[in-house]
């Protein structure tokens, strides 16, 4: 049930698969000894059929500036688990909580104008672009429908909404009644102890708004005394209004400290299953206390933990602060969504690195496994199921290198899709999915202009600036060309184009790298450039013949 670490690694089972094999008339029984890595996803569902049929899945963002990529891991990972459940037969319930009750601790850069409002509810700082209801929506607005394009649809549900209709008023109350007991709890896992009699209520000031500033004196059934004092917060010093208040917790005009909170969604919720960061999981971190809350205190056995490491972009740690930080949005216009999905379905217990620039490193691993999908090439069925949980619409072949996608987008900088469909033919690709590639070839060139190597940007030059080039190359080079030419009116594949080039430099007697040189100057007036044949098979051949000879 819930203690056991969910996604902690693969498990090998090893089962026995009956292979037919017709050859000729004799059929022959191959049987083959095969270790099945299962996935991570099918093992959390597999465990939590065990604890029954009706299953919870929460994930959840805290707010405090524009959520990136990181923030998405533990919704994109619930989505993966809730795909294994209905596979199974089972549909659950799959939500993400926006933690918007929280107070704004500290102001993201860019943000600055928002300083007063250090100590509020992150909910009820305004959207001071007065585009949405508010900050928050604001924020969430974009996140919610970036997530869509990666075909990921929780029911969602405001924090603060939660409190303020009523809706986690049972649990308000537990909490309250039981706080000695709480105290306890919280308190074995704390350096400081908190004392005898805290009151595990944050009311807002009714008088000034702030949620960091107020601190409980004592409780009468529903009704928390507070008084709004003088407070730091992270991003500095926060001051109280002074007023003296009575805060009803039926109203929900506050909220409960992290760890009792998350317990108590999970009652409210009836939450099975809940993806989250590894830094919530260590010894005394917020999951181990909220699970000994939630069953001892609401008496709901705790969800399965499926614990995830963090990942770093770019060698560094995620950071608006420092600006390493991209968004869902920011990644749609370089990648297609099931690679980001790909990347964060693989083994939890790893930390991982995403960098920009070697994105086409990642999409060729998610190539790879589109293969083994399609039995275009004998591989691993771990590849095989991350690459099918990844997916959003029904899979299609494309196969089409990304950095080739980037290297047409700027030989057909029109981006014609027939003439790029036609010298996609000359490298032998044919059986590709046209949208796909139309998706990929758009995507590859943004990347390319934000992040792509030197060599593969390129602009092709003007007749006249290649005449003057052409002037000082050598005799041997423009030799070597105008041969490069002849053999385009054969219809090479790049690998035969490829090997004829170094033959050609071989009849001649030039260095190669010379003969490559002369290529990209006349081409492109670079020194250096993408792959020689498979570069000039981008290009319309006419063109490449008549700067050639
Ligand atoms: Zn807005
Ligand atoms: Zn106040």
């Amino acid at each position: 049930m819930g203690n056991s670490l969910g996604g902690s690694s693969y498990h090998h089972t090893t089962i026995n698969i009956v292979d037919f094999k017709n050859k000729g008339s004799q059929l022959n029984f191959i049987l083959i000894n095969q270790s099945i890595n299962m996935h991570w996803a099918d093992i959390a569902a597999e465990k939590l059929i065990k604890r029954g049929g009706k299953h919870v899945i929460e994930t959840g963002t805290s707010i405090s500036g524009i959520p990136h990529i990181g923030n998405a891991s533990d919704v994109i990972r619930g989505d993966a688990i809730r795909k294994a459940l209905e596979e199974k037969g089972i549909k659950p319930r799959f939500i993400w909580i926006s933690d918007d009750s929280d107070p704004f601790r500290k102001i993201p850069r860019g943000m600055e104008s928002l300083k007063d409002y250090l100590g509020y509810p992150v909910h009820d700082i305004p959207d001071l672009d007065g585009c949405h209801e508010n900050f928050v929506e604001h924020l969430v607005e974009p996140f919610l429908s970036d997530l869509r394009e990666f075909g990921i649809e929780p029911e969602t549900f405001s924090g603060t909404e939660l409190y303020r209709k009523g809706a986690l008023y049972p649990e308000i109350k537990t909490a309250i009644e039981n706080s000695e007991e709480i105290v306890k709890i919280l308190n074995r896992f704390r350096r400081d102890p908190l004392p005898k009699d805290f009151i595990p209520w944050s009311s807002i000031c009714e008088n000034c708004g702030r949620i960091s500033t107020t601190r409980a004196i004592e409780w009468d059934g529903n009704i928390i005394r507070y008084v709004c004092e003088d407070t730091e917060v992270s991003g500095g010093r926060v001051k109280g209004c002074g007023f003296k208040g009575e805060n009803d917790t039926r109203k929900g005009y506050g909220k409960l400290p992290w760890r009792i909170e998350w317990a108590a969604r999970w009652k409210h919720f009836q939450v099975t299953c809940e993806p989250l960061g590894k830094e919530h999981a260590t010894a005394g971190g917020s999951f181990w206390t909220s699970k000994i809350i939630s069953r001892k205190i609401f008496g709901w056995e705790p969800p399965l933990p499926v614990i995830y490491e963090f990942f770093t972009l770019n060698g560094e740690k995620i950071s608006s602060s420092k600006g390493n930080v991209i968004t869902l949005g920011d990644w749609l216009k370089i990648c297609e969504p099931e690679v980001l999905k790909f990347f964060m379905y693989k083994r939890l217990q790893k930390q991982r690195d995403i960098n920009l620039r070697a994105i086409p490193n990642l999409i060729d691993e998610y190539d790879e496994a589109e293969k083994i999908y399609f039995n275009l090439m004998e591989g691993t069925y771990a590849a095989k199921r991350k690459y099918e949980l990844a997916q959003i619409d029904e899979p299609r072949l494309l196969q089409v290198p990304f950095t080739l996608c980037a290297v047409l987008a700027q030989a057909v900088p029109d981006l014609n899709m027939k003439k790029i469909e036609k010298r996609l033919k000359w490298h032998g690709y044919g059986n590709f999915d046209l949208k796909r590639l139309e998706r990929r070839i758009k995507l590859a060139k943004n990347w390319n202009e934000n992040y792509g190597p030197e060599y593969l940007r390129f602009r092709i030059i003007e007749d006249s600036e290649a005449a003057k080039i052409r002037e000082k190359l050598n005799k041997k080079q423009i030799l070597c060309l105008r041969k490069i030419a002849d053999e385009l009116d054969r219809e090479l594949k790049a690998t035969e184009l490829h090997k004829r080039i170094y033959e050609i430099s071989r009849e001649v007697g030039l260095e190669p790298s010379r003969l490559f040189e002369a290529i990209y100057l006349v081409l492109i007036g670079k020194r250096r450039g993408p792959k020689a044949a498979s570069f000039i098979l981008t290009l319309d051949k006419r063109f490449v013949r008549d700067r050639f000879r």
